[in-house]
């Protein structure tokens, strides 16, 4: 059955209200069917690390559960030894506690089906309802036919069950290479579902498997595992993307072979997530990772949750971004600009309040007394009442960033420039007075007053000036490193481009920083991990390279919305 976008479509957005996935199983509960039970499952393959997609699956399958009181299994597809390791099972596990979902005693393997599953397929062998064939796949394939065009049958199709079962069981002994044959369901070859035309069951994968070593010579097929593993674990909604809805008919009739009328699991599709300016494939992105061409699987610039996570990225912020973009039947490409929108937001509510200058140009106070400090106190979070304030020392000698200043400036510029005045934020109103340059024409230093009696608590603190400037003070100041982040591909959507997807990156896609200046504060508590907003810039999270006395940030995002323009385009 398939469900119209448009009647059961709920936008996140809105908050409320329940997704078309959500309304049906709803409606099974209220049913009664499987007694009331919910049971979900999160099947990933561990051939790769999970990205921002499969938290959009995690999120329903999991959601799902908690919004209704059932449960929720992990299941790994570890049906392809060839391409899954250990390494990849330990990433999924992190990051779906990461997002904030557990799945308790609820931990399986299809390849703890696997004895179960070969005793399906010698079962069909026995009902006449499955065969070895002998051909190679390109063969097979090319006997497939077409969506008008009825396939043709394999010369091995009408082998007797006799041998068909020999040659099963001799595959499995490891008498043949890889590839030598396969076990193909006898369905219908002139099916209108492609999937219908004799589907391979089995494959010959000589690669030990990391869970079942050498017992297995023989491996199923996605088709043939991932419906029977759902109906073995008690599974009632199987929850995927829309590529399996072709696949559902035989999902289905597999099941079959095990199922009474009084449980099946359900299976309901709904679109995928795509992000503008990323590509989610696993081969894709292991090749990124294989080639170097990003810094390893948790590169800040990846859509993997690991690389959001460390680019500053929180669960809280991927949740409402899901939230937004809802779940539908219809395949979507989804703007980057709203996850960025999202972020934003959570890092606005949360986000520690520090100063740092990007781009430091020393600004001397001529008219400080040299040698002294005060303590100016700073707002942690304006947005939080709990956050408090923190100390910043002043003198005469600040940082301020190279771009507040401008020797010759246009009408609109409100920022620093000669004879001109600015605040500097939470202390004092200063005037530009001249600027030394080096041989070049650079310049070195700005000079400035300082009007004394207008910093807070004086009677100048009241006073209005048009621009405020974020400074640290340079004798006290840290020197870290800042690594901005552009998009990884220059094109909107890379997936889709022709020709090769890694002439698509973008060249320009890191750019690291040194000797970015910021307050001892700051430099004294920073943890890996850990998000700021350094004032009128964006927001930052520490890097896991920090280290003592080196102080690593990830530009998470700016502050500069462009989700809205993006909308009203
Ligand atoms: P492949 O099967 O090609 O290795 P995959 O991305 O489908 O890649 P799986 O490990 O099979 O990887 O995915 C696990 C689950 O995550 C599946 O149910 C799949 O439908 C879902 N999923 C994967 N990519 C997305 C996406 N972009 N948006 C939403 N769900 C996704
Ligand atoms: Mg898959």
């Amino acid at each position: 059955m398939d469900i119209p976008a448009t009647d059961n479509m709920t936008q996140g957005q809105e908050g409320q209200g329940l997704n078309f996935v959500e309304q049906l199983i709803k409606e099974d509960l209220e049913a009664g069917k499987n007694g009331g039970r919910l049971n979900t499952r999160f099947p990933p393959e561990p051939n790769g690390y999970l990205h921002i997609g499969h938290a959009k699956a995690i999120i329903m399958d999991f959601g799902a559960a908690e919004k209704f009181g059932g449960t929720c299994n992990l299941r790994f597809d570890d049906t392809n030894p060839q391409k899954e390791d250990t390494e990849y099972v330990d990433a999924i596990m992190r990051d779906i506690h990461w997002l904030g979902y557990d799945w308790e005693d609820r931990l399986y393997y299809a390849s703890d089906y696997f004895p179960k599953l070969y005793a399906l397929a010698e079962r069909m062998i026995r009902e006449g309802k499955a065969y070895v064939d002998e051909q190679t796949s390109e063969q097979i394939a090319a006997q497939k036919g077409t969506p008008t065009v009825p396939g043709t049958p394999s010369p091995f199709r009408d082998r007797p069950v006799e041998e068909n079962l020999d040659l099963f069981r001799r595959m499995n002994a490891g008498e043949f290479p890889d590839g030598a044959m396969v076990l193909r369901a006898k369905i219908d070859m002139a099916s209108d579902n492609m999937h219908f035309r004799d589907p391979i069951m089995y494959r010959i994968i000589h690669t030990p498997h990391w869970r079942t070593g050498d017992t297995w010579k023989v491996y199923p097929m996605y088709d043939f595992a991932h419906g029977q593993s759902d109906y073995f674990e008690g599974v009632t909604h199987s929850i995927c993307t829309l590529e399996f809805v072709p696949h559902r008919p035989l999902y289905e009739k597999f099941v079959s072979e095990l199922a009474d009328e009084s449980y099946c699991p359900r299976q309901i599709e709904f679109n995928r997530l795509n992000l503008t300016y990323t590509v989610m494939s696993k081969r894709k992105l292991l090749q990124l990772v294989n080639e170097g061409l990003v810094n390893g699987w948790d590169d800040p610039r990846m859509p993997t949750l690991c690389g959001l996570r460390r680019r500053g990225y929180t669960p809280a912020s991927i949740k409402d971004f899901v939230g937004r973009i809802g779940y539908t039947k219809y395949e979507a490409l989804n703007h980057i600009e709203l996850l960025e929108h999202s972020v934003r937001e959570d890092l606005n509510a949360h986000a520690t309040r520090v100063s740092a200058v990007v781009n430091p140009v020393k600004l001397v106070l001529t008219n400080y007394p040299e040698g002294e400090t005060e303590t100016m106190l700073m707002d942690s979070n304006p947005e939080d009442p709990t956050a408090g304030t923190h100390e910043m020392p002043f003198s005469r000698e600040l940082w301020i960033e190279r771009e507040d200043f401008m020797e010759n400036p246009p009408k609109k510029f409100f920022r620093l420039s000669p004879d001109k005045e600015v605040r500097l934020k939470g202390a004092y109103i200063i005037k530009c007075t001249g600027v030394k340059k080096d041989a070049e024409g650079n310049i070195e230093e700005i000079y400035a007053t300082c009007d004394m009696d207008s910093r807070s608590g004086l009677p100048g603190a009241d006073r209005k000036v048009k621009g405020t400037l974020h400074w640290v003070s340079a004798p006290t100041a840290v020197d870290v490193e800042v690594r901005d982040y552009d998009r990884l591909f220059a094109v909107e959507n890379p997936a889709v481009e022709e020709g090769d997807f890694r002439d698509l990156l973008n060249p320009d896609s890191l750019k690291v920083r040194q000797g970015v200046k910021v307050e001892p504060w700051l430099a004294e508590r920073a943890k890996g991990g850990e998000h700021y907003q350094f004032q009128r810039l964006g927001y930052y999270t520490v890097d896991p390279d920090s280290e003592e006395g080196h102080l690593v940030f990830n530009k998470t995002i700016g502050l500069k919305d462009t989700w809205g323009k993006q909308v009203k385009k």
